[in-house]
Formats: C-alpha cells, structure tokens, sequence
C-alpha cells in the first residue's frame, strides 16, 4: 500500500510518532479524541475567519473542505507521498499571493507565536506551509510569501505572521519524509524535546517512550494528580503572567533608562510630547534599616517580631 503523510501531520517533532502514522497503527484513547476536537473547532471557525480576512480588506481564495478541496498537493518522495490540502492564497497592497494557513490558538500558545514568531514558535506550520508551497509551485502556480493567520480563541483577536519560502527547508522536509516512508521500524530516538508533544500523542501507549512525570512530593505526601483542563489552564496562566510581569518589568527599566538619559540628565523636571506628559518628582522616604536594628539590639528582635501566615504561589515544569 502506497504510503502517505499528511502536510500537517509532517511537522509534528517526533519522528517515532510520524512512523507509526505512515504505517497505519491505529490511534489510542483521550490524547486522539482531545486532538481531533482541537481540530474540529478549528474548521468549524475557518469561514469565519475568512471573513474577517475580507472585512479586512484581503482578497481571499479561498479552498474549503478536506477530501473534496480543489486545490490539492502531492508531492512524491522516496517511499511514498507527501498530501496536502492549502487553505487560502490572500492579496493585499504589498502582501500578493502569500499562501496562509487559518490557525486559532488558545491565550498562551497565541501570545507565545505572536511574541516569537512562527518559524521559532511553531516550526511545525511552518514545514506545514512549505509542504503546500512546494506542490502549489509544482502546479504553476506564484507563491510569493508564506503565512499564518492565528486567531486567540480566548478573545478573538487575530494575527498574521509571514515569512519566507525557504527552499533548503523544502528539500529537508522531503529528505525527512523519505526516510520515515522507507524506515524498515519504528525510530529509537527518545522523546522529542517538546513537552507537548508527547502529552498530545496519538500512539504513546504503543510507543512506550513517555513517562509520566515522576509523582511530586510535598509535606511527606505525593501531590495529587489532576487532568483538569480548568486547573491546568489556570497553572498556565499564572506561569504566564509571571513572565509577563517580568517582561513588563524589563519594559519599564527600559523606558527610565531613555528617560533618564534624554531628559532628567537634562535638568528637566518633565517634557511633552506624543500626547503625553511625564514629569519627575523627588521624594524622600524613610526606610527602617532591620539588619542594623537586628546588630544593635538583639534582645529586641523577637519582642518585637511578629509573625503572619501568607500563601505562596509557584509554578514550574514537571519532570
Ligand atoms: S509518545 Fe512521545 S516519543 Fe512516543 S511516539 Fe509519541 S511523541 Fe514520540
């Protein structure tokens, strides 16, 4: 049986899990079922987001569907064929003929791709993209940039991010799938560096590779263990808002940094401009110095220590 890959399935960081697809072992359990509905929510909000595109001024073409789309890649490598299906070709002043795949996102996985971009944050759409480029090209057709058009499905707002054709990460990809077509077993490479990978995996059963991250214990007890999607958004949320604070934090010690130099070491006590104002002013606090108070008088220390309970938020990967 001629074996096949799926453009979007050729980018997922796992040459074991890519092996057992093109062979034809069947899919296992939740991992499959959360994966698929992932997908259909994607599909069902793709016209919409279409849409969108055109309020936005974009000329779309448009290639709705899977099976029965018109616009069809087959791209043909040692041991089988590379498929795929594109989902819309977009103009618009400068930007013509980029070829884009519609991607909605949860907050986080959205605000990382935005931040990062889509070759660093998610390479996968990428080689997604390349895949469709190079049979779109094989056709004759002209393929000017490639693209993601990313929707945050926690508040609707979207995204384009283009990039490049690359033509070495095209043969790359087609060297890649060549040797998963014509691989005799099942790679032993271990698991793929990307945490998520395994957790959203269709065959870890099967494949065996995946531990479960070894049980945490806190106070002499092992902490339990949940698969609440509300608990585990909530974890990423504040591992997020973390890195947030931090980054605003580096965004502010930058902003004074400017400031200081274009305008307090100046003389000025304030400046206007781009419809704001700032302005500076002294102020001088007292601040009660306790490790010399602790130096001075330590018999007073613990008369004068008073203790209070508070809660302590932390978040970090599991391992
Ligand atoms: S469980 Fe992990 S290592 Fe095994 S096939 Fe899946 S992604 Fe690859």
């Amino acid at each position: 049986m001629e074996k096949e890959l799926s453009a979007s399935k050729a980018g997922f960081p796992c040459m074991r899990n890519l092996w057992y697809t093109v062979n034809g072992y069947s899919t296992e359990g939740e991992a499959n079922k959360r994966t698929q509905r992932i997908f259909d929510v994607g599909t069902c909000l793709e016209p919409l987001i279409v849409e969108w595109l055109r309020q936005d001024g974009w000329t779309v073409e448009y290639n709705p569907g899977s099976q029965e789309a018109e616009l069809k890649v087959e791209i043909p490598v040692k041991g089988g064929t590379i498929t795929g299906h594109p989902d819309c070709i977009i103009s618009k002043g400068t930007i013509q003929n980029a070829l884009v795949d519609i991607k909605t996102m949860n907050d986080r996985s959205f605000g990382e791709w935005k931040k990062s971009g889509t070759l660093k944050a998610k390479p996968q759409y990428a080689t997604q993209l390349h895949i469709y480029a190079m049979g779109l090209m094989a056709q004759g057709r002209k393929i000017e940039h490639l693209g993601i058009v990313g929707v945050n499905k926690n508040n609707s707002e979207m995204y384009i991010d283009f990039f490049s054709y690359d033509p070495f990460r095209a043969e790359n990809i087609k060297d890649y799938a060549g040797q998963i077509f014509t691989g005799a077993r099942e790679p032993e490479l271990g698991c793929p560096a990307e945490s998520w990978a395994c957790n959203y995996c269709e065959f870890s059963e099967t494949c065996g590779l995946h531990k479960k991250p070894a049980p945490v214990v806190k106070g002499g007890e092992p902490l339990t263990l949940t698969e609440d999607e509300s608990i585990i958004a909530a974890m990423h949320e504040l591992r997020q808002s973390r890195e947030l604070a931090r980054e605003v934090r580096e965004m502010e010690a930058h902003a004074k940094e400017v400031l200081n130099e274009r305008v307090r070491d100046k003389g000025l006590r304030g400046i206007q401009g781009g419809g704001l104002v700032f302005t500076m002013t002294e102020r001088t606090s007292q601040k009660f110095d306790s490790t010399a108070f602790k130096e001075a008088h330590p018999e007073l220390l613990g008369e004068y220590t008073k203790s209070s309970t508070s809660v302590v938020y932390d978040v970090k990967e599991a391992v």
